[in-house]
């Protein structure tokens, strides 16, 4: 069974301070990277003949952008060339200020069953200092546009910890955010990635740099809000209504579980292979146009630039660094086992002495090990002794 994840790399402008593999401007090149998609979604399922698929998510950049005939295009393809359960989970990333009522009902005909919306912030002023294309009316809209279009599960991205803001701020985009009932939230700490414009003014003192002690406050009472309004935290930045509301491509993730990434820049996983797809859209659609005859072992297509075999001492380091991320799921002593023929202890039984000696790790009662509550933000810290 395998998660399937396309990126799409196109947005209307690029956001101060993203650092994803997207591009604005390149919106021509859409049709061609569509079919560059759908070749590589052929070229994967024949390989693997006709695999089963339990998630798709399309995420970027702004798969909104795509139109509906491409993304029936696309989707036709994907139900050709996977075995596409009819229980599986589709989500797409949309930007609120990309997307009408026809739209969206377009997208939940065609078999979309999530919708993931890059809402951010409820406050004008944070909006534009993100440049940000959509304003807080445009993202309600989107999602009473959504509940009429049929979607039964969203999630709202929101960032906190931005130059500025007060804590009050952020208190009122969350209960802006939670006015409009959203089925999962994902709480992101804006991080000032190099080379983005964000952290050029910072750096050359035009914005102030985000106070990490306050973010840290910020963090602690949404976990505590969110908690009080019923929300499940699975993961450290990841909320749900109630479990079955956990995103469960996301969960692929976090549980090592095979996936593969498909368009520019993806990264895939198999176990003991990482691979990665070539960044530019342009490399990609040249690429996936010129295989013809080209037989590569699976999962690696034409537009694999890595295909990455992993030690097993690796796999367990990914392991238990993505496991840890599951607040309350953690890492299974027994799943650990399993999985790797030794027992967790053996391999790590220091690293867990000390973490849980210093009150960052715990086990519960079914022989799990997770993080405390007080680590979850210094997950990091504790991931590093894994790897
Ligand atoms: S819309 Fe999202 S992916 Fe696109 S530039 Fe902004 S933050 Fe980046």
């Amino acid at each position: 069974m395998y998660s399937l994840y396309l990126h799409i790399p196109f947005c209307r402008h690029r956001c101060a301070y993203c650092d994803f593999n997207t591009y604005a401007g390149l919106e021509t090149l859409i049709p061609d990277y569509v079919t560059a998609l759908q070749r590589e979604l052929r070229f994967l399922g024949e390989q693997a003949d006709y695999p089963a698929v339990g998630t798709v998510f399309l995420g970027g950049g702004t798969p909104s952008l795509l139109p509906l005939t491409a993304l029936d295009s696309l989707f036709r393809t994907l139900r050709a060339s996977f075995a596409l359960l009819s229980e599986a989970e589709i989500t797409l990333e949309a930007n609120p200020g990309t997307v009408d009522f026809p739209y969206l009902r377009g997208l939940r005909a065609l078999g979309v069953n999530r919708l993931s919306f890059g809402v951010q912030s409820a406050n004008p002023g944070e909006l534009r200092l993100l440049e940000r294309i959509h304003d807080y009316p445009q993202a309600i809209q989107a999602v009473t546009w959504a509940r009429q279009a049929g979607f039964d599960n969203l999630n709202l991205d929101l960032i906190f910890g931005l130059p500025y803001q007060r804590l009050e701020d952020w208190q009122r985009s969350l209960e802006l955010a939670l006015g409009l009932s959203p089925e999962h939230l994902a709480l992101y700490a804006l991080t000032l990635e190099h080379g983005t414009p964000m952290q050029h003014w910072v750096a050359r003192g035009l914005l102030p740099a985000p106070d990490p002690d306050l973010a840290a406050e910020m963090y602690e009472w949404a976990a505590e809000r969110l908690s009080q309004a019923g929300y499940v935290q699975y993961e450290i930045s990841n909320w749900a209504r109630r479990e079955s509301y956990a995103c469960r491509h996301n969960l692929t993730y976090w549980r090592s579980a095979p996936y593969l990434g498909l368009g520019a820049g993806a990264h895939g996983y198999v176990p003991g292979l990482r691979t990665v797809v070539v960044r530019a859209p342009q490399a990609y659609i040249r690429r996936m146009e010129a295989f013809a005859g080209v037989s590569l072992a699976f999962p690696r297509t034409p537009a694999t630039i890595e295909a990455h075999p992993l030690t097993v001492q690796e796999e367990m380091g990914e392991y238990m660094m993505m496991g840890l991320r599951l607040t309350q799921e953690g890492v299974l002593a027994d799943a650990f086992q399993q999985r790797f023929g030794v027992p967790l202890e053996t391999v790590y039984g220091e690293q867990i002495a000390h973490l849980t000696a210093l009150g960052l790790l715990e086990w519960t009662s079914n022989q799990a090990l997770r993080l405390t509550p007080g680590a979850y933000l210094l997950g990091n810290q504790v991931f590093m002794a894994f790897v």
